[in-house]
């Protein structure tokens, strides 16, 4: 292929937790019965509410392109909503409405990063994060994040790391793939480096304990990302949003008329519903994730695996393997074929993932039961 794709195209890594998933559906399709904790999607049917304003919105006849930045009604929802969980204001202006968070993470790096420059971010991350970057020929600028400090962001090293090249720094509370929340001391100290802000909030909600920050409460020089997929178990309908400082919304919001000319109008109005009328149903999935994490949490630590911090955020559980094998990735293909459980390797979070495996607890109760049992034969059988 070489010659005939560019080399961009033919070098981007895959995404492991995909080829996992993959691998497991071959595995399924020969007739075995294959416990998922690989994937990082809720399990959850979206909300009936949801959909019936989806249904709605069909019947309706709001099946069109809509305003590039997305319908007013929706920004305003998601203006009135940051103000109640965080008592921020910002403007209808200041909001685009994308098509998930992908392409908001898209439309961000192209619009702050040119060839050359570096965006700072830690190690383990999202594994799409540097993939942008150096698709847009960027760099991206990997700090190390430790277990025993909760996989918790270090201004200090932050700063020490800072240079002309450094055009953003990106954050992602609560994390994938440590579930950590970055403490509000330490969001502060980031918001004061001068540095435009990339703050990740798709799991804003998904927390079991102490509540969430966000960048807004610290400065207007952040640009959020946010969406709909896993709050409301809605990764199907492919809806997110940028909240940008003024000045940079007019780039921004051109990037999104030439590459994606707006988001889906039925999607819109159905994120309407979800953010005014899904408490209730959030609320219930919120507490059986925590169920569920209590439970991860202690049987994982039976199984001698080691957890430093326990996760506060996410549905996710970033737990040391080392003491079974050094190679994450083989490992994780391993018990796949071996225990019939998808987990994912935690080196495709990064070099400084590596050793780790990464647990979903987006599946029910009674398959993380039997995943782990399964898993602990696997163990025994070592
Ligand atoms: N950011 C993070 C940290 C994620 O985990 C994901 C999905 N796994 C995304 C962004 C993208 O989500 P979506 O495009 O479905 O909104």
């Amino acid at each position: 292929m070489k010659g005939l794709m560019t080399n961009k195209a033919l070098e981007i890594p895959s995404f492991i937790v995909m080829d996992v998933m993959e691998k497991a559906l071959e595995i399924q399709k020969q007739g075995h019965h294959i416990i998922h904790l690989e994937i990082g999607e809720p399990d959850f049917p979206t909300p009936q509410c949801i959909c019936q304003a989806g249904i709605e919105a069909i019947q309706k006849g709001y099946t069109h392109y809509t305003h590039s930045q997305g319908i007013i009604e929706l920004r305003e929802t998601i203006c009135q909503w940051y103000f109640d969980k965080h008592g921020v204001s910002i403007e209808p202006d200041q909001i685009i409405i994308t098509s998930g968070t992908s392409p908001a993470l898209l439309l961000i790096i192209s619009a702050l990063l040119d060839k050359g420059d570096q965006i700072i971010m830690s190690d383990p991350h999202y594994p799409c994060y540097p993939n942008y970057a150096r698709f847009l020929g960027a760099e991206p600028l990997f700090i190390k994040v430790h277990e025993e400090d909760a996989f918790q962001l270090d201004p200090t090293t932050v700063r020490k790391n800072l240079s002309p090249r450094v055009k953003a720094i990106l954050i992602n509370s609560p994390s994938n793939p440590t579930g950590t929340l970055l403490s509000r001391e330490k969001m502060a100290a980031i918001s004061e480096l001068g540095v435009p802000i990339i703050s990740d909030e798709i799991y804003h909600g998904l927390v079991y304990g102490e509540k969430e920050c966000s960048i807004l409460e610290f400065t207007d020089n952040a640009f959020v990302l946010n969406g709909f997929s896993k709050l409301f178990a809605m990764t199907g309908w492919r809806l997110g949003y940028i909240i940008a400082p003024r000045d940079f919304v007019r780039p921004l919001q051109k990037l999104q008329q030439n590459f994606f000319i707006s988001a889906s109008s039925v999607s819109q109005w159905a994120a309407i519903a979800a953010l005014r009328d899904a408490q209730k149903d959030v609320e219930r999935m919120r507490k059986i994730y925590n169920e569920r994490r209590v439970f991860l949490v202690s049987r994982l630590k039976e199984l001698g695996f080691g957890l430093a911090t326990e996760p506060r955020g996410a549905f996710y559980v970033f737990a040391n393997a080392k003491h079974l094998s050094s190679n994450s990735y083989d490992l994780a293909f391993d018990i796949l074929e071996k225990a019939h459980v998808g987990v994912a390797p935690g080196i495709d979070f990064g070099k400084n993932g590596e050793g780790f495996l990464r647990f979903s607890y987006a599946n029910s109760m009674e398959n993380l039961q039997e995943g782990l049992r399964r898993i602990e034969k696997y163990l025994q059988a070592r």
